[in-house]
C-alpha cells in the first residue's frame, strides 16, 4: 500500500465499531495463518449474525462444528455457520483456503496448485471451481457513458469430460475450420470508461443473443460502440440504443476521436493470453475463467492480496 493510501485507510479507523475495532486489532496481533483463515470466514456472519435462510439478524451462538461457530437462528429454528449457502460450504482443509487463493492470485494451473497446498490434484480441480463460483455472479450490472461492445471465441472443449459428443483434438489445437464454426464458442464483453466490464457465453451471436445479453445492462444514456456487424446494428436498433458502428473492415478504428473499441478489444487481448496458460479450458468452466480474469482487471487495488480472493469466493454476507 502506498503511503498516502495508508493515510485514507488509517483514517476510517476512527470510523470502526467497538467490534470491528476488535477484530482489527486481533488481526494486526496474530500472524498466525490458520487462524486468519477462520477469521476471514467467520467475518462474513460478523456481529450481525444474519440467518442465510431467512435473513433474520441476531441468531444465537450454538457450539462449534467443523471448526466453524455454529449460529442458530430463533425465527425459522434452523443452525448455520458462516459458509451455509455458499458454493465453499462442506469443503474440507480450510487451513489452506488462504494458500489456495494465493494460487489464485497467481494464475497457477492445477498442477501447480496441487503442489503449492500439498493436496490431490482433484482436489485442487474442485477447489477452483467451487472458489470461483462466486466470480462467477460479480459482474457489472450497469454500463454507463461510452461504452464499448465486441464479441471473441473460445474453442469448445469437452476437456476432462469422460464422454466425448464427438472425436477428441488435439488439446490446445486448432478449430478444424477457420473462422467461425460450430467448434467456437462465442464471448460477449462490454467495458465502458470506467472500466465496468460485463463478460458472458453466448448461444450465439446473431441479434437476439446480443439483445438479451445487452439491455439490461446497457444505461439510459449509454452509447455502445462495436464493429458495426450486422447482428450489432439490428440490435442497437431494435433496443433503440445509441448505437456507433466502427467500419473496422474498412479501416475505420476510431471516430471523432472517441468512438472505437480499443479498450474492450485490449481487454479481450489480455484475457487471451492469460488463458494460454490453461492449455484449452473445458467449455462448461469458461464463465469461471471469465470470473477469474476479471476479478484481476476489476479489483486492481484487491487482487495482491490473497486474503481478497478468498473474502471473494467466500462471497457477500447475507442480505
Ligand atoms: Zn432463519
Amino acid at each position: 500500500m502506498n503511503p498516502v493510501e495508508f493515510q485514507k485507510w488509517l483514517a476510517q479507523v476512527d470510523d470502526l465499531t467497538t467490534y470491528q475495532r476488535q477484530r482489527a486489532l486481533d488481526a494486526l496481533s496474530d500472524p498466525d495463518p490458520k487462524r486468519a483463515n477462520h477469521e476471514i470466514i467467520e467475518e462474513r456472519i460478523a456481529d450481525e449474525r444474519r440467518c442465510p435462510r431467512c435473513s433474520a439478524p441476531g441468531a444465537t451462538l450454538n457450539g462449534m462444528a467443523d471448526g466453524l461457530q455454529r449460529y442458530r437462528c430463533k425465527p425459522c429454528d434452523r443452525t448455520f455457520n458462516a459458509l451455509t449457502g455458499t458454493s465453499m460450504a462442506r469443503l474440507r482443509k480450510k487451513e489452506k483456503w488462504l494458500e489456495y487463493s494465493e494460487s489464485l492470485k497467481e494464475g497457477e494451473t492445477i498442477a501447480k496448485a496441487a503442489e503449492r497446498c500439498n493436496v490431490d490434484p482433484t482436489t485442487a480441480f474442485r477447489w477452483r471451481h467451487r472458489f470461483l463460483k462466486a466470480f462467477v455472479e460479480d459482474k457489472s450490472t450497469k454500463l454507463s457513458g461510452i461504452a464499448e461492445a465486441d464479441e471473441t471465441f473460445f474453442l469448445e472443449s469437452f476437456k476432462g469430460q469422460r464422454k466425448l459428443p464427438r472425436p477428441a483434438r488435439k488439446r490446445g489445437g486448432k478449430a478444424s475450420k477457420p473462422g467461425l464454426s460450430v467448434e467456437q464458442i462465442p464471448v460477449l464483453i462490454a467495458r465502458d470508461r470506467n472500466g465496468e466490464t460485463f463478460d458472458v457465453v453466448l448461444k450465439g451471436i446473431d441479434a437476439k443473443n446480443l439483445g438479451d445479453a445487452l439491455k439490461p445492462i446497457i444505461g439510459k444514456d449509454t452509447l455502445l460502440c462495436t464493429d458495426g456487424s450486422k447482428a450489432f446494428k439490428a440490435m442497437a436498433k431494435e433496443a433503440g440504443i445509441p448505437h456507433q458502428a466502427l467500419n473496422i473492415k474498412a479501416g475505420v478504428r476510431v471516430k471523432e476521436k472517441i468512438f472505437h473499441i480499443q479498450n474492450v478489444n485490449a481487454y479481450d487481448s489480455r484475457l487471451k493470453g492469460w488463458m494460454r496458460r490453461f492449455n484449452g479450458v473445458a467449455t462448461r468452466y469458461l464463465d469461471s475463467y471469465l470470473g477469474w480474469r476479471r476479478f484481476f482487471e476489476c479489483h486492481k487495488d484487491e487482487v495482491h492480496n490473497p486474503k481478497s480472493w478468498l473474502i471473494e469466493a467466500i462471497g457477500p454476507v447475507p442480505k
